[in-house]
């Protein structure tokens, strides 16, 4: 046993601490290993499996990995690989593939044929017309909602719908309770009931979806006792990782595998739990030694992963949340740098500062770049390609390249090149200012001419006074942006042609999120701006979709990792850049309504800070698009983290010196901001001003602040005491904390 220790430690540079040691040898009976980000949880079962397979001539193929996505599970395996090269690899995979496998069995012993509605074939437009991809979930969804509801779905409203399906699957719960389930879509329940009965309604074929999957694996394994021994006795040691993620019907099967060994290994950090909307259920770990109550629980706190200064501040910050199990998080790594936070200008700054730090690299393969939102890799995609620097995208959204609103752009430049096609205005007449309508368009299909579309309706078609001007000032819209630069285009069809306004109007009736929509819009224009024509243009997107496709091979190549927070846990890099850090991105303003969301969108935060081993920079910045951003919470906390400000940070801990904040002000701002001498140790943030603590007025002189709201702060000063705007004190830089050792 201590030769496999020492062996371990001879090849691979690791020596495990006493709790990861107690891990690995503790092989029989259930087992929880509860532990920080990086303390060595997927380390730990990959040297157990070498364990069970070196030491006690276990079969790897006896021995299950489970992890939760496909990633993890490919993740493990090349560690697994790395670690011992000249083992035969354990069973590593999904619950979900385990599932299908016990699903397939079960459906061919029956004699029942099914078709898998979910997946690879997602819809476009092409596969919705192939008669077999009908049958697709999110078809099915739509019809009934058409049906139920009588009108269009939207996509928000399928995303909610497809989520509270899962959850309600995910956490098992009977038909009587799906009413109990909040969702925002109109007769949610009723739409389920139909969807669950559709998809049975052939006996002899039927339908499943991914959560029919897990659901069903875990029916057949409760009713069908030959199909239970089979698997029970494939396997004689199960682990998961990321247990946290696990939702009940999971935890169910596996509680099912194990009923007769027990030869279980669950690991989890309850703080990085990120998917509860999917119906995961961290809450089960607390329940395990009811379930097991021979379990043995260990905890591990030491992070292997990062520097002293990141491991400090993360674990100081996920501390706000209140509800989980207590932890601290610490580290024996040296310190190296602190993490940087850079408040940027505005959101375009951001590429181009990120361009020019990885121009400077060497080697970018251990680099990430992590943010909340897929849409917020397209614009970086785009500078990325034009400056040469070679990117990794996991899962990598070719969604905005067939997004109907790109669509819609593309059309209206289509139509510059020549408005003679019916078709194109067919797509597009009801999102323009000619307000054309449906019998117009009718009356216009008749007509049997090559002519201009506009020319056949100022002629042929009868039309509202207002129509005519419209109509005129259109056609001569459309003729001029042929010769436009593709911005210039996009500003005329958004404002002058009214396409924004109709998009207000579809959100409106449809419950679209216009945000979303115009954060497209935003990244349209970003892709133009440097390009000369609509050809040019056009010519982009197919080139950007292409290296779209290509940035998901590109793993392992020299290339940095762009990646959503979900997608990079349980990775780690050496340098991470976490991007979009503002208000209404993370958190997000739903985010803002209930503590659940917010504390949930806090361990996502930390899972990302805790995925750097030495470099963590965090980027946030003060204006998008012409609108003001704020600087997320978050940040705003990492910074009270790393520089308290009551000044009472201990030694160790980075001071204001070695904090680099950088605010992009041009030279002379900053000798003088709004006539005001420029004070480096103003206070900057909202956040900082706190009742209780005394401050330096630049006019006013020392005081302490008696009460803060929203936008005022009232100071107490030797004289009499004043109500500021807190904006005004912020802008001017008009304050500054009174130093501890001058009180
Ligand atoms: P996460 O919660 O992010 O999934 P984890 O707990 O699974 O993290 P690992 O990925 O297993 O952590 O380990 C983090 C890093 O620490 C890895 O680089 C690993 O090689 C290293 N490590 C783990 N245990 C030890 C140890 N005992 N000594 C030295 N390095 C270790
Ligand atoms: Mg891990």
């Amino acid at each position: 046993m201590d030769d496999f220790f020492a062996k371990m430690k001879k090849d691979l540079g690791i020596s495990l601490n006493d709790v990861q040691k107690k891990a690995v040898l503790h092989t029989e009976g259930p087992l929880l290993l509860l532990a920080s980000p990086g303390s060595g949880k997927t380390t730990t079962i990959i040297m157990r499996i070498g364990y069970l397979i070196k030491q006690k001539g276990v079969d790897p193929w006896r021995i299950k990995a489970v992890t939760f996505s496909k990633a993890s599970a490919n993740d493990m395996k090349e560690r697994y690989v790395r670690f011992y090269p000249d083992l035969q690899p354990a069973d590593f995979s999904t619950i979900h593939s385990f599932a299908f496998e016990v699903v397939r069995n079960y459906h061919r012993q029956m004699g029942i044929s099914f078709r898998i509605i979910e997946g690879e074939q997602e819809l476009d437009e092409n596969a919705a017309r192939d008669e077999n991809i009908q049958m697709n979930k999110k078809l099915i969804l739509r019809n009934l909602f058409k049906s139920i509801v009588g009108e269009n779905i939207t996509e928000d409203q399928m995303e909610e719908l497809t989520t509270y399906i899962s959850y309600i699957k995910n956490k098992m719960l009977p038909r009587e309770q799906w009413s109990t389930v909040s969702c925002d879509v109109p007769k949610a329940e009723q739409i389920i009931i139909q969807y669950e009965e559709f998809k049975r309604a052939d006996q002899n074929h039927i339908l499943l979806d991914f959560d029919d999957m897990l659901t069903i694996c875990n029916e057949v394994l409760e009713s069908n006792e030959n199909l239970l021994r089979l698997y029970q006795q494939r396997y004689d040691y199960i682990l998961t990782d990321e247990s946290q993620d696990t939702s009940l019907v999971q935890h169910s099967i596996i509680e099912k595998l194990v009923s007769n060994h027990k030869n279980l290994c669950v690991v989890a950090d309850d703080d990085q739990s990120i998917y509860s909307w999917r119906g995961a259920e961290p809450a089960y770990l607390l329940e395990f030694k009811k379930v097991y109550p021979e379990a043995v629980i260990l905890f591990m706190e030491q992070n292997y992963r990062s520097t002293q200064d990141i491991v400090k501040v993360s674990n100081q910050f996920i501390k706000r949340n209140k509800n989980r199990y207590e932890k601290n998080m610490f580290t024996e790594n040296p310190l190296y740098k602190p993490i940087e936070i850079s408040n940027l200008i505005n959101f375009k700054e951001q590429s181009k500062y990120l361009v020019k730090e990885l121009q400077e690299e060497e080697d970018l393969k251990d680099i990430a770049i992590l943010y909340r939102n897929n849409s917020s890799s397209i614009g970086l995609m785009n500078d990325f390609d034009r400056a040469g620097i070679p990117f990794y995208m996991k899962d990598a959204d070719n969604r905005f390249f067939s997004h109907w609103v790109v669509q819609d752009i593309l059309n209206f430049m289509r139509m510059a090149f020549t408005d003679k096609r019916l078709d194109i205005l067919e797509k597009i007449h009801l999102k323009f200012n000619g307000y054309i309508s449906k019998q117009q368009m009718n009356a216009l299909k008749q007509l049997n001419t090559n002519d201009s579309v506009f020319d056949n309706l100022l002629k042929h078609v009868k039309l509202q006074e207002y129509q005519v001007k419209l109509l005129k000032a259109s056609q001569e819209t459309f003729k001029e942006m042929k010769e436009m630069k593709p911005l210039k285009a996009i500003r005329v069809i958004r404002d002058r042609l009214g396409y924004d306004k109709a998009l207000e109007k579809t959100c409106k009736n449809l419950g679209f999120r216009i945000d979303t929509l115009i954060g497209i819009l935003d990244t349209l224009e970003e892709i133009a701006s440097d390009l000369e024509s609509l050809e040019d243009f056009a010519k982009r997107l197919r080139h950007l979709e292409a290296v779209l496709k290509r940035a998901k091979r590109m793993k392992g190549q020299n290339s940095v990792t762009l990646s959503t927070f979900h997608s990079s846990k349980g990775l780690e890099f050496e340098k991470v850049y976490m991007i979009d850090l503002v208000e209404g991105i993370i958190p997000s303003s739903e985010d803002r309504t209930e503590t659940g969301l917010m504390e949930e969108s806090t361990r996502l935060f930390y899972v990302g800070m805790t995925r750097a081993k030495k470099q963590l920079k965090l980027i946030s910045y003060d204006y998008r698009d012409g609108k003001k951003a704020e600087e997320s919470l978050f940040v705003a906390d990492v910074k009270n983290i790393i520089n308290p400000p009551d000044l009472s940070s201990p030694k160790g801990i980075i001071t204001q010196k070695n904090i680099r904040i950088k605010k992009e002000i041009g030279a002379s701002d900053r000798e003088k901001v709004n006539g005001v001498p420029y004070n480096p140790n103003a206070i900057r943030e909202k956040e900082a001003i706190r009742a209780g603590i005394t401050v330096v007025h630049r006019v006013f002189g020392t005081g302490e602040i008696t009460n803060v709201n929203e936008e005022f702060i009232q100071i107490k000063f030797p004289s009499k005491e004043k109500k500021l705007s807190i904006k005004a004190c912020i802008d001017m830089g008009l304050l500054e904390l009174k130093k501890k050792e001058n009180l």
